[in-house]
Parts: C-alpha cells; structure tokens; sequence
C-alpha cells in the first residue's frame, strides 16, 4: 500500500469546516484505490498569531518541506490585518516553495444555477492560469513625506523574463493538451507603461513554438466583459499575479458560486510540495453556522491528486461532485439548497462508495 504525506492547514473562519469534508472524501476515494494517508495538522492560522504573534512558527517552512503536498482551508480573519495573514502564512509558502504557478479550473457543473442567461453545462470549461510568485504582488516601493500634505506613495511591479517565460510555458503546454488548443492573454498595455508591453512580446515570442494554438492578446478591462459575454469562448487564459487574481474570482462567480473553486499553487518541477485550497476565503459571515459549501475544498484535493499522480483518484472525486450536484443531491445554502456542511461531504463519500 502507497501511503502519501500531507501536511493540512485548516487556517481560519469556514477553512476549519471544510477541511474535514475535504479528508474524509479524499479519504473515501483513496481507499478504493489502496492509497493512505499520513495527514500531519498544523493550527497555524489568526488565533495562532493572537498567541504567538506569528501565522505560524519561525521554522514553518523548513516543517512543511518535508511532505508531499500541503492541503489549505483559508486564513485571514477580522481583527487581522490581511498583509499580516498573507504574508506571514500565505505568501511566504508559495513563493519558498517556488509555486509559481496557480491554477484554477472554471466549470459549470449541470445542477448549480448559472446567473448568466442561456449557458448550458459544458459552454463554461476553462482554465486561469496566474502568475503566483512575482508582478503587482511585491512588497517594493514605499512612502515618501509620510504624514505631509506631499505624500508620495510607488509600487513596483517585477516582471523577469525567467518568471514571464515559465508561466507562459505552463499556460502554452496546457493549452497545447486541450482540444481547443486556444490560449487568450490577459494585459494592459496601453496604460501600463513597461511591464505589460513586456509580457505580450513574450507571448508572441513564444507564440512561435506552438503554431497549433490560437492565441488571443487582451486588455483586461475587455477581457473582463468577454467573461460574462461570452464564456464559452475561452480555454486557458493567462495574467499576471494581479490579474490572474481577478479572473480567478470572476471566472467562477459567472458559474454560480466561488465556493467550488479550487486553487492549485504548483511547483511543476516538484522540488518542493504545492499548496491546493478552496479560492474562497475564511467567509467570517457564515463562519460557524455550518452551511459553508465544502465542493472548492474537495476539488482542490482532486487536483492535488493529480498533481501527485493519482489521477484515478481525482477522477472519482469530480465524478461524484458532478453527480450530486446533477442530482441536486444535499446543496448548500450558496447554491440554493438547505444542506449542511457535513451533509454535503456525506453525499459526495456515499456517491463515491455506492454510486459509481
Ligand atoms: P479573501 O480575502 O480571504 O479571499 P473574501 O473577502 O474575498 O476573502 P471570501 O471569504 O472568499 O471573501 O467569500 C466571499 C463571500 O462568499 C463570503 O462572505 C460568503 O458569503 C461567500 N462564500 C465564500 N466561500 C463560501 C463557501 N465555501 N460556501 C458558501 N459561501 C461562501
Ligand atoms: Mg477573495
């Protein structure tokens, strides 16, 4: 028997309610494919920095290292400044852990009402691929007359051309696996001066080596509209840490509810573990009340499956996910039904057990 190790950061608000739905069901599927699990649970989270003053320990990073993959809820809370969560728990991970990469499917799944008039499952099926390391997302620039009438506030944006090439690739090669074989760009070149001219010469550059994909260049603020226009037209859609950010939320609110997402931060060289979470965050509105949809958390394990070379498993999970939602079977709150938290987890592990 194959046993893998995964180190689970359940984090804050509806992340410690999910997470469990999360295990029990990759659990479910792994056992029929006489896979364990060694699961290692870590309480780092906003509680955490209440106590200790920090998101997790000094040596944090150096105790995930050792595991396969690192399976997330979502952290950040109230009475927590969001840069304290995300760059005391969040960003650190992805950036020592080199997962440049984030990826996240957009699906409309037959049963979630779609709030876009006249699309039918299948119209929606693409992936965003966001830049996860570098971009808008920096921490350099500052304040200058701070407290003056002359404050002066600069950010800066990195781009390398060793993180453009290798995000692009990533988007390119998963296009290039995919029928469609259709790559659309996101960027704003006519208001950002020299970062987004750079990464659309890049996409050309590399637009040489796949002749077999089609590949469209936008502008983010039309790219946005085309989202809710025209869906069905994507296929795989690359931006920059910031923009992919954006798309990431507005792709799956056009299928009816963010709370299925997943997100995969991947290391696709696998020298370090990558980090699969639901895209929602810790939702303090619903914290408690056991009603938060546990659906993001599950298919973020599926993906993490994938990615560490069960693809059987993942399989069984997203069949069971498509059929209780086709089935209309035990839905929460956010998709129109009236089911718990844990009633929808049972339904997705009795799919698994009984319904195949
Ligand atoms: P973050 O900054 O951490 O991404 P956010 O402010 O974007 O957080 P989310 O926590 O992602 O907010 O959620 C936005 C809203 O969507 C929540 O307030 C909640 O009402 C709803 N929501 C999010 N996740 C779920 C879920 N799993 N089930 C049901 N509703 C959800
Ligand atoms: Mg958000």
């Amino acid at each position: 028997m194959q046993t893998v190790k995964i180190a689970v950061i359940a984090g804050d608000g509806i992340g410690t309610e999910v997470i469990p739905e999360g295990i029990r069901a990759l659990e479910a599927a792994g056992r029929q494919c006489h896979l364990e699990y060694e699961w290692t649970h870590f309480d780092w989270s906003c509680e955490t920095y209440h106590k200790t003053g920090r998101m997790m320990p000094e040596d944090g990073l150096e105790q995930l290292k050792a595991f396969d993959a690192i399976y997330l809820g979502a952290v950040g809370f109230p009475g927590v400044p969001d840069h304290i969560s995300l760059w005391g728990l969040l960003l650190p991970i992805r950036r020592a852990f080199d997962q440049y990469v984030n990826l996240r499917p957009v699906r409309l799944f037959d049963g979630v009402p779609c709030p876009l008039a006249n699309k039918q499952p299948g119209d929606i099926d693409f992936y965003v691929v966001r830049e996860n390391v570098e971009g808008e997302y920096s921490a350099m620039g500052g304040i200058q007359y701070e407290g003056t009438e002359r404050e002066i506030v600069s950010q800066q944006s990195i781009f390398t051309r060793h993180g453009t090439d290798r995000i692009l690739k990533y988007a390119f090669e998963l296009a290039q696996s995919r029928e469609k074989k259709h790559l659309s760009s996101a960027t704003k070149s006519n208001g950002i001066y020299h970062s987004m001219p750079y990464w659309d010469k890049r996409v050309a550059l590399m637009a040489q080596q796949y002749p077999e994909i089609k590949v469209d260049q936008y502008h983010i603020d039309i790219l946005t509209a085309n989202f809710v226009q025209m869906p069905e037209h994507f296929d795989v859609v690359v931006g920059s840490n910031l923009f992919g950010d954006i798309l990431s939320d507005l792709g799956p609110a056009c299928t009816g509810t963010i709370a299925i997402a997943p997100s995969a931060n991947i290391n696709p060289e696998k020298t370090f573990p990558s980090m699969f979470e639901p895209v929602h965050g810790s939702a303090p509105d619903i914290a408690g009340k056991n009603i938060a949809n546990p659906l993001g958390t599950i298919w973020a394990g599926a993906m993490m499956m994938q990615h560490l070379g069960y693809p059987e498993i993942h399989d069984t999970l997203l069949n069971a996910m498509e059929s209780v939602l086709r089935n209309k079977n035990s839905l929460t709150h956010d998709m129109g039904g009236t089911a718990s938290t844990q009633e929808l987890g049972a339904a997705i592990v009795e799919q698994i057990h009984y319904g195949q």
